[in-house]
């Protein structure tokens, strides 16, 4: 390649570079719009937690055919990316093939792997888009993915499946041109996949045959250096933010919930079990979430690492019986309100003030109770998101702030609070009740 190509290389990787900057600063900017909270103990933990469950894909084992095929694109994005290298290094230093002369014959190999990996890849999407859209999986297939969602998911398969021809169809030029001997083709030693594409291009010319090959060079890296910064918007930025999100995990066994430190405080103290200090009571901004800057980064976290796959929402019992709520539309939605809230205030906009919040105008009461807080949907997720996190939240704004809980809860709050139990009897009629059990013959 000549100078008069490695230019427009160059202003093209420093326009993808400075777009995909400017998109990691927005999506760290939504994250940290949550409230800070301590996710960094147990780091031994953390980290083999985020090898099995990130690297290792271990809970996307539960399904073995879509998880034999989702692993075949993982392995293919990243060890392709390796080949990626060899293009940046190419168009920078105007080289062909730059790593051929320091591996000599693994060079072949290599690139073999790299033709395998990209065939398998072109068969697990075609595989996914039947999935979707003939035979119709039904968790892929919800009212919630309707418009962008769907048009996302296939795009994205779409777009692989030709850059995967695209490299195929590269080296098959690439090689045809080397048998011809021309200069700057080097010859390998075989490549098996692409050998089949060689009937199609053998009838060219030499100068045909060099404008595909270029014509594939570049349409490979413009369309990898657009699918990086369109990753960044879409549900597969989960392909990064999987291996902090896996990280940052809920360590708390499963079921145990939040409090409120200031909230234990007082009731402890109401009840003589804490110190009794002459401090005033801490202020508290707001009692549980009405808004996405009401809950903490991790929950925001959660929101842009969603994969949108709704292996939660198939799991979920208030779904299954056709209740309102889906844990990965709360997930999605907190993604869409903690964007929307970003470019506000990224405009010089009102930002959280917008008179909008994430309950009432994305996520409806209804939604939120009709959980049974039984953790399924956190069990369930590949990347270990909490939709419960963000739920229990948001109920705890609509009892603590706005005290609208249905009324049978607010009955039991009460039994709760004089009686300790959610019945309306305290617990020594209970145990007068097992007593007189006891004394039956
Ligand atoms: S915890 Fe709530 S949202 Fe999650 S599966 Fe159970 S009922 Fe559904
Ligand atoms: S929360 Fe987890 S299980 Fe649910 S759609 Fe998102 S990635 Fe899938």
């Amino acid at each position: 390649m000549s100078i008069l190509s490695t230019l427009p290389f160059l202003v093209l990787l420093a326009a993808a570079g400075i777009i995909l900057f400017r998109r990691i600063q927005f999506i760290r900017t939504a994250i940290f719009l949550g409230k800070p909270e301590l996710r960094n103990d147990q780091k031994p933990v953390r980290w083999k937690l985020m090898g099995l469950i990130a690297l290792g894909q271990q809970k996307m084992f539960k399904r073995i055919i879509p998880a034999f095929l989702h692993l075949l694109i993982y392995v293919a994005f990243v060890i392709i990316n390796l080949e990626v290298l060899e293009f940046i290094l190419d168009g920078l230093t105007g080289s062909h093939r730059f790593f051929a002369p320091f591996l000599g014959g693994f060079y072949s190999v290599a690139m073999n792997i790299f033709e395998f990996l990209a065939v398998a890849t072109l068969f697990s999407c075609v595989a996914f888009l039947v999935r979707r859209n003939i035979t119709k999986v039904p968790r892929l297939t919800m009212n919630e993915l309707r418009g962008w969602p769907a048009l996302d998911a296939n795009l994205i398969l779409f777009i692989e499946i030709v850059l995967m021809v695209a490299i195929l169809t590269m080296n098959a030029t690439d090689q045809l041109l080397a048998q011809r001997g021309v200069t700057g083709y080097i010859l390998l030693d075989g490549l098996m996949f692409s050998t089949f594409l060689h009937p199609l291009f053998e009838g060219m010319g030499e100068n045909a045959l060099i404008m595909t090959e270029r014509f594939a060079w570049w349409f490979h890296i413009i369309g990898i250096l657009a699918f990086a910064i369109y990753v960044s918007y879409s549900k597969h930025l989960h392909i990064f933010l999987a291996f902090p999100n896996t990280w940052y995990s809920n360590l708390n066994p499963k079921g145990k919930m939040k409090h409120m430190d200031e909230v234990t405080k007082e009731v402890n103290l109401m009840l003589g079990l804490g110190e009794s200090s002459t401090e005033e009571p801490a202020e508290v901004s707001r009692f549980g979430a009405k808004d996405v800057v009401d809950l903490s980064w991790t929950n925001l976290m959660n929101a842009f690492a969603c994969t949108e796959c709704g292996r939660c929402t198939a799991e979920c019992p208030a779904n299954i019986t056709g209740k309102k709520l889906s844990p990965r539309k709360i997930m999605m939605d907190t993604r869409d309100r903690a964007e929307e809230v970003t470019k506000s205030l990224l405009s010089g906009g009102p930002g959280a003030d917008d008179g909008k919040s994430l309950l009432g105008d994305y996520i409806t009461k209804e939604e939120i109770n009709a959980c049974t807080t039984c953790n399924a949907c956190v069990e369930a997720c590949p990347v270990n998101i909490d939709p419960l996190s963000i739920i229990l939240e948001l109920r705890r704004y609509t009892s603590m702030e706005e005290n609208s809980s249905p009324a049978q809860w607010n009955t039991m709050f009460q039994n709760i609070e004089t009686s300790f139990s959610p019945w309306k009897f305290a617990p020594t009629d209970r145990f007068r009740w097992a007593d007189e059990l006891k004394k039956k013959p």
